[in-house]
């Protein structure tokens, strides 16, 4: 029984020791952006979508069911294309977001 257990707690640190090298290329990983970044993308695989002002905030992060398991392979979108997708893909309502994703024209980070 003892061995039992201590073969256990010794495979449980195996798994998270190589969950913990691992954590850059496991699956559902975020976008890569710069430390304050502005920038919107589009799970060109699983249709989630990750964007905002990265660093600072407001940020989405919109996760598909496939997300979990997916790879992704993320596609620069426009700021309109992100909130359009979201919209339709997430039933986000912007109105009830963050205003500055509601705002008009070019917004840059305050
Ligand atoms: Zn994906």
């Amino acid at each position: 029984m003892r061995i039992g257990t201590v073969l256990l707690s010794a495979s449980a640190t195996a798994v998270a020791a190589v969950a913990l090298l691992c954590s850059g290329c496991g699956p559902n990983q975020p976008p890569s952006h710069g430390k304050v970044e502005r920038a919107f993308f589009c799970c060109a695989k699983c249709d989630s979508l990750d964007g905002g002002i990265y660093g600072k905030g407001p940020t989405q992060s919109l996760r598909t069911p496939e997300a979990a398991r997916c790879r992704h392979e993320w596609k620069p979108v426009s700021r309109d294309q992100f909130k359009e997708l979201a919209h339709d893909n997430f039933g986000v309502d912007w109105a009830k977001q963050d205003p500055w994703w509601s705002a008009e024209g070019p917004v840059r980070p305050q």
